[in-house]
């Protein structure tokens, strides 16, 4: 993704770290918010190549991978005389680093109309939360950064939460216009739609997007972001309330499931082990 620093649009930028994380940053004159930072160094060599100043960290999750960086990324901007950013992210004692706490329905101004705002969504972890950047003056694109909630079709794991809050939580994205672009942590997207096809092997779109992905993969490119659109026709843990779901969920769980909370609690319990 090019990067026209001059541009007044907001800009966009998808840092791989790690084997399969993605760290996302959103880039206005010159001045940066990071989402997630589990490593800094990526950051910081970025921030370096484009002589960006950091202007804020979000935080999604207390998960290593998600908040490992953010000191670092503090101290090296600390070091560079910036002084006036931000660090925002969902009460949990293991993230300490923070100026704000967020809760659902907050709303936070990133920089002067381009406002963010905050949807609890538990489950993957108890105090997980999501931004959504909707489309503004400087945004013709909404965006979802959704940490390891909402994966390309798939889901965060039920590491803290109930498959009922995850159900939930998945119904907010669900709300969200279809365009919306779902900025997710990781690169999960083949094993996901492996395991989607198994579930749902007549689906026309999902054996559709599981070539273009193939092909993207061979190719060493990105699978994400996606759209809520698609994944409203491919994502097995956005489709939980579809007759095709529920068979499936009888069929290799349990034959008195009924009802879609139930189908996801088992599409999840299967996808955990599923090789
Ligand atoms: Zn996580």
């Amino acid at each position: 993704m090019e990067v026209h620093l001059n541009n007044i649009l907001l800009q966009f930028k998808q840092i791989p770290a790690f084997t399969d994380n993605y760290l996302w940053v959103l880039i206005q004159h010159q001045q940066a918010w990071v989402v997630d930072p589990g490593d800094a160094d990526p950051i910081i060599e970025f921030f370096e190549q484009q002589h960006l100043s950091l202007k804020g960290i979000l935080i999604t999750h207390h998960h290593q991978d998600h908040i490992g960086g953010v000191i670092k990324l503090q101290d090296w901007s600390r070091r560079n005389g910036q002084k006036d950013f931000k660090t925002l992210g969902p009460l949990h004692s293991q993230i300490s680093m923070i100026d704000q706490v967020l809760q659902h329905g907050d709303e936070v101004e990133l920089y002067p109309d381009v406002r963010v705002r905050v949807i609890a969504v538990p489950g993957h972890t108890l105090s997980h939360i999501a931004y959504f950047l909707p489309i503004g003056p400087y945004n013709p694109i909404p965006r979802l950064y959704c940490g390891d909630t909402l994966f390309a079709a798939g889901c965060g794991r039920l590491f803290e939460g109930s498959p009922e809050q995850m159900y939930q939580s998945l119904g907010h994205f669900k709300e969200l216009p279809d365009e919306t672009l779902v900025c997710c942590a990781h690169e999960y997207t083949l094993s996901n739609l492996k395991f989607a096809c198994f579930l749902e092997p007549h689906n026309g779109d999902l054996l559709e997007w599981t070539q273009q992905a193939q092909q993207l993969r061979a190719l060493h490119q990105p699978t994400v972001p996606t759209s809520i659109g698609l994944e409203k026709k491919v994502n097995p843990f956005m489709r939980c309330d579809l007759a095709s779901l529920m068979k499936s969920a009888q069929q290799y769980s349990d034959p008195t499931i009924s009802t879609p909370i139930e189908v996801l609690a088992a599409i999840r319990k299967m996808k955990d082990s599923f090789a």
